[in-house]
């Protein structure tokens, strides 16, 4: 056999672990964001290009708004992506305020399951944007959409992040979000994103007070749970870049707070058990 040589105590084998897992995990967003951008890039200059019903693609007012759904998510997600880079840093180098430990740990596992989940989206989007020529192989556009599949599949799946994500939650990852959220708001003019982010984490903490005692409907749930406090997140800290950026004379990342707002953040089910047995019976 391979000989091998315990790095720790190996009653603690996943202790040991998690410090690379959150290194592996925040470069898997990065991965996701970066795979995003790439997508979102290639459609847009497709759209400057290709003449359809008599005018530009980008110039054809639904196909212009599904371009700016995706780049207004895909800035959400990169936001959140690189505040874990940020953080993950400050931690390393014990440069942390009290609550940022906690929310390293809330937020490394729900920014992987996000980004990885939505670069699928985004990718496949993008490639319906180039209509047939998107499903040719030799344009390399598919591959674009089978490379970030793997993005939700490794460094842990999206329903085992997502119960990961319940565990952070379970000692203080709440409360270290609610106080990140107060600190990305300050100073926000947008009175009807904060109060939407307000309002989606007191629906989302209401959800978890409702399920806490019942683990089935909680685990059910999760995924829910998980992706609602993710774009609460993103949606915080966009809010936090539109601050600085209006400030700058730039009213683009209000516009992408905007957008996002408008794309909905509450992604709550009522989990439902005797509606899963029926349909999976
Ligand atoms: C290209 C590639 C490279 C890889 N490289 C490495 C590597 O270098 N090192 C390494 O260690 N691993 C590596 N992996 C493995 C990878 O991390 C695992 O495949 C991944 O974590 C999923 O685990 P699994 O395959 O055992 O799936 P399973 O755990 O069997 O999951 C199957 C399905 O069940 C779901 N599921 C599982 N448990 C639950 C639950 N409790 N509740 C709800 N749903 C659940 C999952 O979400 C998934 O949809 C690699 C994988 C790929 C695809």
């Amino acid at each position: 056999g391979l000989p091998a040589w315990p790095l720790g105590e190996l009653a603690h084998g996943v202790r040991q672990v998690a410090p690379m897992l959150n290194v592996t995990r925040t470069w898997n967003a990065i991965g996701a964001v970066s795979h995003m951008s790439r997508a979102i890039s290639l459609a847009r200059d497709f759209a400057t290009r290709r003449q359809a019903f008599g005018r530009p693609l980008i110039e054809q007012p639904l196909h212009a708004r599904t371009l700016a759904d995706m780049q207004a998510e895909f800035e959400g997600a990169f936001a959140l992506a690189f505040e874990v880079a940020h953080l993950l840093g400050r931690v390393e180098h014990a440069a942390t305020a009290a609550h940022e430990v906690a929310l390293l740990r809330l937020l490394t596992p729900l920014a992987k399951l996000w980004t990885g989940k939505l670069a699928v989206q985004t990718c496949s989007e993008a490639i319906e944007c180039f209509g047939g020529a998107g499903y040719i192989e030799d344009t390399g556009l598919p591959q674009l959409l089978r490379d970030a599949q793997v993005y939700a599949i490794w460094e842990g799946t999206t329903n085992v992040l997502s119960l990961d994500n319940l565990r952070a939650l379970a000692s203080d990852g709440f409360d270290a979000l609610r106080t990140a959220t107060t600190c990305w708001l300050e100073g926000n003019d947008d009175m009807h994103a904060a109060s939407a982010i307000r309002q989606t984490l007191d629906a989302a903490a209401r959800w978890l007070d409702q399920h806490a005692a019942q683990r089935n409907m909680l685990e059910a749930g999760a995924r829910g749970l998980a992706f609602t406090l993710a774009r609460c997140a993103a949606a915080a800290l966009l809010a936090r870049q539109a601050t600085w950026s209006t400030n700058h004379a730039d009213r683009r990342p209000a516009a992408a707070l905007q957008r996002f707002i408008a794309l909905g953040l509450d992604r709550l089910v009522t989990p439902d058990a005797g509606n899963t047995a029926l349909l999976l019976g």
